[in-house]
């Protein structure tokens, strides 16, 4: 991780504006774009949003099953093995 040499202050809405230069070399485009936040101990890691399959990161070829994003390869894999889960009341 290394500083951009850059400090803003959180607006009484509690809204960050990401400063020009770092939108533009991470190509986030205003209205367009998504970011995910993480946290690390006391820091916050803010990254380009991409959707990705929820079993492998793939990017490719993504639908959503039950609210998550799977790409056709992992969903093509539940269906031919089946998906076998054992419920907490057993
Ligand atoms: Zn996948």
């Amino acid at each position: 991780m290394k500083a951009v040499g850059c400090v803003r202050q959180i607006d009484k809405l509690g809204r960050l504006v990401i400063p020009s230069y770092i939108r533009k070399s991470l190509d986030l485009e205003k209205g367009i774009d998504f970011v995910e936040f993480f946290t690390d101990g006391d820091s916050i890691i803010i990254k380009k949003y991409r959707p990705a399959c929820v079993f492998c990161k793939s990017d490719e070829k993504l639908t959503t099953f039950k609210e998550q994003m799977i790409c056709e390869t992992c969903l093509e894999e539940l269906k031919k093995d089946g998906i076998s889960l054992s419920s907490a009341e057993d």
